[in-house]
């Protein structure tokens, strides 16, 4: 994505953030400051500022889970890189096996569950042993990342392509079918109603007046139906090439669509 700035690298993979992500950091600082109503205005937006950078944090610590798991299947990650809807890891090249394809899109849902128990467990601890208005905010603080986590893994987990329920569903099919670009093409065809249901569910919400926050649905189920359409049109033609590529009896792999991103939605919002 042009309008990146590479803020480092770690396990030789750069780590980015695109211009957009500023937006939402800043609405989603905005937002979990709103929560802290009880707190003076600066205190609550300096919380509000460090939570929404856990909860990022957490996101990459999730696309690192993949771009781990995919080194160890001889897959490498270029980067990854934050922007307005979440977080997109960039793998060059597809999984070479729907094994290795399950391992990859189950690992960052992974992480984020260990990090939404972790952060459980904490949670549970300092409401114990601490006290004090202060003291609780910071639970409280504590207990929104782990909530936010455990969000990101069950959200991730739709099987709406390209997020990772997606392709694992992608896996399955590609297993039985022994053809990835088949099921490709089904994967991405299944996940546009679920991701304009997203559309339909944040303006249910919204013309029903109870957040305004919902319209980051909205958004992002706009977003994911577009990736989603674009995906499918891809994965149609990779059909078609390999329709062409079995009538000719030239007996080659199927194709593989160039790279792999993949993309993390960053649905958690307050
Ligand atoms: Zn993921």
């Amino acid at each position: 994505m042009s309008q990146t700035f590479t803020v480092g690298r770690l396990f030789d993979i750069r780590v980015g953030i695109h211009v957009s992500w500023l937006a939402v950091y800043a609405f989603l600082t905005y937002a979990i400051a709103a929560a802290f109503g009880s707190l003076g205005s600066t205190q609550a937006y300096a919380m509000g500022a460090l939570c929404a950078l856990a909860v990022f944090l957490s996101l990459t610590a999730h696309e690192f889970a993949h771009a781990l798991v995919a080194r160890r299947y001889g897959v490498r990650t270029q980067s990854i890189t934050l922007f307005l809807f979440g977080g997109v890891a960039t793998l060059e090249n597809e999984p070479p096996s729907p094994r290795a394809e399950i391992a990859i899109a189950l690992a960052g849902p992974a992480a984020s569950g260990v990090l939404g128990l972790v952060g459980c467990g904490l949670f549970a601890l300092l409401i114990a042993t601490t006290h004090g208005r202060l003291a609780r905010d910071v639970a409280e603080s504590v207990g929104y990342i782990a909530v936010a986590n455990g969000v990101l893994a069950a959200f991730n987990l739709l099987p709406s392509f390209p997020m990772d329920g997606g392709r694992v569903l992608r896996a399955v099919l590609w297993r039985r079918w022994n053809s990835h670009a088949r099921a490709t093409a089904a994967a991405t065809f299944i996940g546009i109603p679920l991701a304009a249901g997203l559309v339909g569910y944040g303006v249910f919400e919204l013309a029903h007046g109870h957040r305004w926050q919902d319209g980051w649905y909205v958004l992002l189920g706009g977003f994911l139906t577009l990736q989603s359409v674009v995906a499918y049109r891809t994965a149609r033609e990779a059909v078609a090439a390999e329709g062409v590529r079995l009538e000719s009896q030239l007996g080659l792999a199927g194709p593989t669509l160039a790279g792999s991103a993949r993309l993390e939605p960053s649905a958690p919002i307050a």
